[in-house]
């Protein structure tokens, strides 16, 4: 990322303190290595898939926390133009429409102004995976059996933050010349998701025709 780009990002009021994985355990080993691999002129789609003999579980640990970490960012860089007046909704263009629904306050699926939907969001998603008992860091401790459940939970939950970024506020991306970071944040993403098989079909239907030029 070029030093501009970077103050970009960095300047942001919203910016999370990002997950980390402890040095010296498995799991940031593993981190390094997945991080390694994106270097230049990689193979995002040869770069997803589970390295032989690692497990799963843990593969999909240390992705799932590094794309909150990255995407987070990107809704940071635009969050000051995606207001309650500019998006009532949180929409992905005329044609998709996103409720929320946690156990706390919205039981039922809300329609919320977009601004506020991605707070809820990415708090959530924040409390998920601070969560030692779904994301253990200690050596030895379990994932739980719904582990991957909750995974791809998040991982549907974060597409949609692509799919407003994508629909609504692409313009602003382009103004800042963070295009090609945030296509390459996408592309990693989405052959992810369809590599492991951790998102349902459906939820990729409003980037479709994009991915389809962007992703072969
Ligand atoms: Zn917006």
């Amino acid at each position: 990322m070029s030093i501009a780009l970077k103050q970009v990002f960095n300047k942001d009021k919203t910016f999370r303190p990002k997950r980390k994985f402890e040095p010296g355990t498995q799991r940031f080993e593993l981190h390094k290595r997945a991080q390694a691999s994106l270097n230049s002129g990689v193979d995002l789609k040869a770069a997803v898939q589970l390295p032989n003999g690692e497990d799963l579980n843990d593969w999909v640990a240390v992705h799932v926390v590094d794309f909150f970490n990255r995407i987070n960012l990107i809704y940071g860089t635009i969050c000051e133009f995606c207001t309650e007046r500019t998006c009532p909704m949180m929409s992905g263009g005329p044609k998709y429409e996103y409720r929320w629904q946690d156990d706390l306050k919205y039981k039922k699926p809300t329609a919320l102004p977009a601004p506020q939907y991605m707070n809820l969001l990415m708090d959530w998603i924040e409390v998920q995976i601070n969560n030692e008992d779904i994301f253990p860091t200690s050596v030895g401790v379990p994932f739980p059996k719904n582990f991957l459940q909750i995974c791809k939970k998040i991982l549907c939950r974060l597409f949609r933050v692509f799919v407003h970024v994508y629909i609504h506020h692409f313009d602003r991306i382009i103004i800042m010349g963070a295009e090609a970071h945030v296509n390459t944040c996408y592309k990693h993403f989405y052959y992810f998701v369809t590599e492991l098989n951790v998102i349902d079909r459906k939820e990729l239907e409003p980037l479709k025709e994009m991915t389809t030029r962007m992703c072969h």
